[in-house]
């Protein structure tokens, strides 16, 4: 039997709580904002940032978002973010990929300041996550942790490898396994025999972007997986990461795609927003 490792209920209930601490913050006399920026015209990440939107403003946020045409240059969003980071009506700010081409994401992220970068992207967010001082960690990241913390997956002592070392997946993820006293081990492009190495996970998160990529070959009889990737397979349908069908009966839990990682980390964005809110003000909540 694979258990599913559903994150819908975890995403609702996370949103309740989000919603009772954005009407206390109200009553405060403060309205929880978070702003988006976006300077791409791809239809997926429009759709993406639109139920960002429409989820913040149901639980009483303020949702601004500021849309760039696709040629922008650097100097033009750097401007957009010099404003929002001293904007004290703005709590958090999602600068959001893919950029325009020559714009690169390393020369904004530190514009970012550390109090309002909710999705934690910015190299001082990142430095603090490493070494365990309190920071915001990239939304993606927390809400792995999250769906395996709410469905009582064991960490401490525990074998985990990590598939993938992006910024904003990979890496911080690994991070916060270590800090759950996970033994972790960074798989990626260049590791030989991916098999060899996922099947001594006990605990296995895959972050790639290739559909399918990991099958029954890559798992260890009771591990549990949680599948980030997000790809659209040759019928147009959403698969993750990991062949759901292959790994069945093999793996003791999985995430599934859609349905797990995104809409926890949509929740955890709005979470951060509210956190950041409170911190900025003062306010008692
Ligand atoms: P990314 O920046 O594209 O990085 C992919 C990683 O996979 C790289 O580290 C790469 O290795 C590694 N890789 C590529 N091919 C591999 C292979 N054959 N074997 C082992 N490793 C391989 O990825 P990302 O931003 O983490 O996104 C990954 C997936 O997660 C995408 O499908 C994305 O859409 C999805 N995603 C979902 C959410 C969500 O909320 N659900 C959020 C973020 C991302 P190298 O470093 O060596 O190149």
């Amino acid at each position: 039997m694979t258990e599913l490792l559903n994150g819908k209920q975890i995403a609702t209930d996370i949103r309740a709580h989000v919603t009772a601490v954005a009407r206390e913050l109200r009553t405060a006399g403060v309205l929880p904002a978070l702003a988006i920026v976006v300077a791409t015209k791809d239809e997926s990440i429009s759709w993406y940032v639109r139920s960002i939107v429409k989820a913040a403003e149901k639980a009483g946020l303020e949702a601004r978002l500021i849309e760039l045409p696709p040629n922008s240059q650097t100097t033009d969003i750097e401007a957009v973010l010099g404003e929002l980071a001293v904007d004290a009506t703005v709590h958090g700010i999602i600068l959001q990929t893919p950029l325009p081409d020559g714009v690169h994401l390393d020369d904004l992220a530190e514009l970012i300041p550390p109090n309002k970068d909710i999705d934690g992207i910015s190299p001082v967010s990142m430095g603090r996550l490493v070494l365990g001082h309190p920071a915001f960690v990239p939304a993606t990241a927390a809400a792995v942790m999250e769906l395996l913390r709410r469905h009582g997956i064991e960490l401490a002592g525990r074998r985990a490898v990590v598939i993938g070392r992006s910024a904003v997946v990979g890496k911080p993820v690994a991070q916060l396994l270590l800090r759950e006293n996970a033994t972790v081990t960074v798989c990626h492009s260049r590791t030989v025999d991916l098999a060899a190495v996922t099947r001594e996970a006990e605990v296995l998160v895959v972050s790639v972007g290739k559909a399918r990529l990991v099958g029954r070959e890559h798992v260890r009889p009771g591990a549990v997986i949680v599948d980030v990737g997000t790809n659209t397979d040759a019928s147009g349908a959403l698969v993750g990461d990991v062949d759901a069908e292959a790994v069945t009966g093999v793996a003791g839990a999985l995430t599934p795609v859609p349905g797990g990682v995104g809409p926890v980390t949509t929740a955890l964005l709005l979470q951060h927003t509210v956190t950041a809110a409170a911190q900025a003000t003062g306010a008692a909540v």
